[in-house]
């Protein structure tokens, strides 16, 4: 196996994306060392059963002691408090990385607490599932899917090229933007969609307790895709609605309009505008499923 990467990786919770980290980090020999810390001394435990790391802290300064590399996966609206957290603990040229849905929020909450000489990279990878916690994750969760990084001005081009090495190493193809244009594209590529699952499941759980038996009993009629997006972790969302507040806003004012021209087609029976819509949303849908494939889209 050839020499790792870093000698003492700090991983900063340790739940879906955290634990999924640690095991391809493991797999791939992408450290010497790697330090585990998450906030609940349950969780932690659960991580030691499952041999995440070597060490094993609810203190997440001591984690970051003394490594070259400290990714914080912790729900985006916990970043800052975390960034003040391990400040003092952060080693001149380390790298400091993030995994968070949102990145504008992320990079007003923790840097101001990056002292001069430490790299700090935000990044996200593009690697949903509706699960969370140490259990929930396994080391292919990155491959083929996209990390976007979203460098802060004055951002060293060695280090994000060396963190870039790593993301590469754990599965992943890169691509960087300003951190507006990711928020913005994740409003509508991710945010909206859980939203609208939240929303039509929400609405199916109100309706009376008959109705709601045959939902579930002809659920794979279209009701059952929206049911995983909708499982996802409550706390995750809740700070990226909140995080990502403006993006978000813009994409569900563009989606009312929409719908009010939907709805409007279906009162008025306007056959032609539906047919249109529909045949131009099915186009979409062949791009993204070349997606999947592995077909020559989307860059992939
Ligand atoms: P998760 O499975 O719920 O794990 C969260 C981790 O953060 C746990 O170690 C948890 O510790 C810790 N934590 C929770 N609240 C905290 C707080 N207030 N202060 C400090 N630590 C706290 O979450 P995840 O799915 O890995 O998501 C982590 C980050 O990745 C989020 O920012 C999310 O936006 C981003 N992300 C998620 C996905 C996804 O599909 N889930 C995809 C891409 C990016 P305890 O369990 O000990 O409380």
């Amino acid at each position: 196996m050839s020499k790792p990467m870093f000698e003492n990786i700090a991983l900063v919770g340790i739940g879906l994306i955290g634990s999924s980290l640690a095991r391809v980090i493991r797999r791939e020999g992408l450290a010497r060392h790697i330090a585990v810390a998450s906030r609940s001394a349950e969780t932690l435990k659960r991580a030691k059963e499952l041999k995440l790391g070597d060490d094993y802290t609810t203190d997440a300064r001591k984690a970051a002691r003394g490594a070259d590399l400290i990714i914080v996966s912790v729900p985006v609206g916990a970043c800052g408090a975390v960034a003040e957290e391990i400040q003092p603990a952060l080693m001149n040229g380390a790298i400091l990385t993030d995994v968070c849905s949102a990145k504008s929020s992320v990079i007003a909450q923790m840097q101001p607490h990056v002292p001069e000489g430490v790299h700090f990279i935000p990044g996200h990878p593009l690697a949903d599932t509706e699960k969370s916690g140490p259990d929930a994750g396994f080391a292919d969760l990155f491959d083929n899917r996209w990390c976007i990084f979203t460098p802060v001005p004055d951002t060293d081009p060695d280090a994000l090229e060396r963190l870039s090495e790593f993301w590469r190493r754990c599965g992943a193809n890169i691509d960087t933007m300003d951190p507006q244009h990711h928020d913005m594209t994740l409003a509508i590529v991710s945010h909206l969609p859980h939203i609208i699952a939240y929303n039509i499941v929400g609405t199916a759980d109100d309706l009376q307790s008959a109705t709601k038996s045959e939902v579930i009993k002809y659920s794979a009629s279209g009701f059952r895709d929206f049911t995983r997006l909708a499982a996802s972790d409550p706390t995750m969302w809740r700070d990226v609605c909140l995080d990502n507040k403006d993006a978000i806003v813009e994409m569900l004012v563009r989606f009312s309009e929409n719908l009010s021209f939907l709805q409007r087609a279906i009162r008025w029976g306007e056959g032609g505008k539906l047919f249109d819509l529909f045949t131009r949303t099915r186009a979409v849908r062949r791009s993204v499923v070349g997606q999947d494939v592995g077909l020559a889209d989307f860059g992939r």
